[in-house]
């Protein structure tokens, strides 16, 4: 009776960690192939690509995919970036310890969970109701407790918290909202697509430095639009 018991509860448990193994391999290979490969070598991204479990934020249809080079629905019209990309706007925001970050577009969270294994604190604001609550949800079931999460429009940015040493912004404006710029320290940087919806965008990384605004032109991307409330 009881070995009848324990015999399914030991071999449900061997096969969830098989996975988490095959996971885990799928995520070394994504960090080598996809990122490595193509140059990027920031000590501290590279760990946190490694580490987050990028198949936990896509919807359950697309967890073998969730490794493969290129963007993901998570519903709601809504995309999860591409690794790669990911791992791109994360190192050219440079990154470190006892920084405060802001996203704008919590999306899926996974974003968000990547920038909050290298800095201090995360704040991100997500649009679509529902997408705020999964993805709060999702980050807090696996303990990320340096990450706010708030359900609005990030035009505004987050006063209360502001100011900012990194402003990440992951759906595309045609402008840079003032209100972002205002808000981040000095010395911070803001990353943004700035362009049409549905066109290819510009990626920019703008550095503010002695209160005015540098603005660098990095690559041309393709981000869902930036809604306004
Ligand atoms: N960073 C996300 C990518 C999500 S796609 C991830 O890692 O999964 C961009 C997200 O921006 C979408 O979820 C969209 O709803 C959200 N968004 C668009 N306009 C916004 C706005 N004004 N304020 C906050 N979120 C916004």
């Amino acid at each position: 009776m009881i070995t009848s018991v324990i015999i399914p509860v030991i071999v449900m448990a061997v096969t969830v960690q098989q996975q988490a193994d095959r996971y885990e391999l799928m995520r070394e290979r994504m960090v080598r192939t996809q990122i490595m490969d193509r140059g990027l070598s920031n000590p501290s991204v590279i760990a946190a690509m490694k580490k987050v479990p990028r198949h936990l934020f896509v919807p359950k249809e697309y967890q073998d995919e969730a490794y493969n080079d290129y963007p993901l629905p998570i519903g709601y019209y809504q995309t999860i970036s591409q690794p790669y990309i990911v791992a791109y706007m994360t190192d050219v925001l440079r990154p470190g310890k006892g920084m405060k970050a802001l996203e704008i577009g919590t999306g899926s969270g996974y974003q968000a969970a990547v920038l909050a294994e290298i800095v201090e604190k995360v704040y991100t604001i997500e649009i679509v109701p529902e997408l705020a609550r999964e993805s709060a949800a999702l980050l807090k079931k696996l303990g990320y407790d340096n990450i706010t999460c708030r359900y609005g429009d990030g035009y505004k940015g987050w006063e209360e918290h502001a100011p900012f040493d990194l402003i990440i912004v992951t759906a595309a404006a045609e402008s840079v909202p003032q209100p972002l710029i205002d808000q981040l320290a000095e010395g911070g940087r803001l990353v943004i697509p700035v362009g049409k919806p549905n066109a290819v965008q510009e990626l920019q990384l703008i550095t503010k430095r002695k209160s005015r605004t540098e603005t660098k032109r990095l690559t041309f991307v393709r981000f869902v639009p930036f809604k306004r409330l």
